[in-house]
C-alpha cells in the first residue's frame, strides 16, 4: 500500500505518519527527515538543501524524486510505505507517478490533513524537535533532554522561526495546494480528514480512512 500523506507544515502528518506505519506494519519515509539527516551529516545533498530549508523554501524538484527514485526501490517498501511531505509540487506528483508506474506498483491512497492557518502558525513556533531522532514536541524548550530518550536534544528548527513559518505556508498554498487538485483530476482515492484534535483522535481518522 502506497500512501501520500498532503498537507500542510504543522498539520501533523510527521506524527501522524509515524502512527499509521507502526499500526499497517510499514516503513514511513519523510525527505524532510532525510535532506536533515543530509545536512548534519555535511553531504553533498545537505550542503545543496540547507539554504532552502532554512528560508522555508522548496528544494528542487529533481533533488527529491532522485531521492524518491532510490528509496522505493529498496525492498523494505515492497510490502508498502507511508510518504510524508513527499509530493509538494505538481512535477512532483507526476514524477512519483512514474517512479511508482515502473516499479510496476499504484499509488493507493492521498490522505489529506485539513486545518487552518492560525493553528498551524501557534504549532509550529511552539515546536521543538529532537536532533538526533527528529521526532517534534510541544512545550518543551530547546536545550532540553530528548524525552524519548534517544540522547538527542531538543533543538529549534531554523524553519520553526516565524519568518520561515509565514514563507512555508505561502510555499504551500502556492505551490502544494494545486497537487489535491492534480491527484483529484487524475482520479486517486483521494480521502480528507479533520487534523484538528488531540494525537489520539486525529489517528484514529487517519487509520479508519487508510482502513476504508
Ligand atoms: P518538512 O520536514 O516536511 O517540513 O520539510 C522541511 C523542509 O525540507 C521543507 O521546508 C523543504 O525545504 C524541504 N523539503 C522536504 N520535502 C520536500 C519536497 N518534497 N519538496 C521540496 N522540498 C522539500
Amino acid at each position: 500500500m502506497i500512501v501520500v500523506l498532503l498537507g500542510p507544515p504543522g498539520a501533523g502528518k510527521g506524527t501522524q505518519g509515524e502512527r499509521i506505519a507502526d499500526a499497517l506494519g510499514i516503513p514511513k519515509i519523510a525527505t524532510g527527515d532525510v535532506l536533515r539527516a543530509a545536512v548534519k551529516a555535511g553531504t553533498e545533498l545537505g550542503l545543496a538543501a540547507k539554504g532552502f530549508m532554512d528560508r522555508g523554501d522548496l528544494v528542487p524538484d529533481e533533488v527529491i524524486l532522485g531521492i524518491m527514485r532510490e528509496a522505493l526501490a529498496q525492498p523494505e517498501q515492497a510490502k508498502g510505505v507511508i510518504l510524508d511531505g513527499v509530493v509538494r509540487t505538481v512535477p512532483q506528483a507526476e514524477g512519483l507517478a512514474a517512479v511508482v508506474r515502473a516499479l510496476g506498483r499504484t499509488l493507493d491512497m492521498v490522505l489529506v490533513f485539513d486545518i487552518a492557518d492560525d493553528l498551524l502558525v501557534d504549532r509550529l513556533s511552539g515546536r521543538t524537535t529532537c536532533d538526533t531522532c527528529q521526532k517534534p514536541f510541544t512545550g518543551l524548550r530547546p536545550g532540553a533532554p530528548c524525552p524519548d530518550g534517544t540522547g538527542g536534544t531538543l533543538v529549534r528548527r531554523k524553519d520553526d522561526e516565524p519568518e520561515a513559518i509565514r514563507n512555508r505556508l505561502r510555499v504551500y498554498h502556492a505551490q502544494t495546494a494545486p497537487v489535491l487538485q492534480w491527484y483529484v483530476e487524475h482520479g486517486a482515492n483521494v480521502q480528507r480528514i479533520d487534523a484538528v484534535g488531540s494525537f489520539d483522535e486525529v489517528t484514529a481518522r487517519a487509520l479508519a480512512a487508510v482502513r476504508r
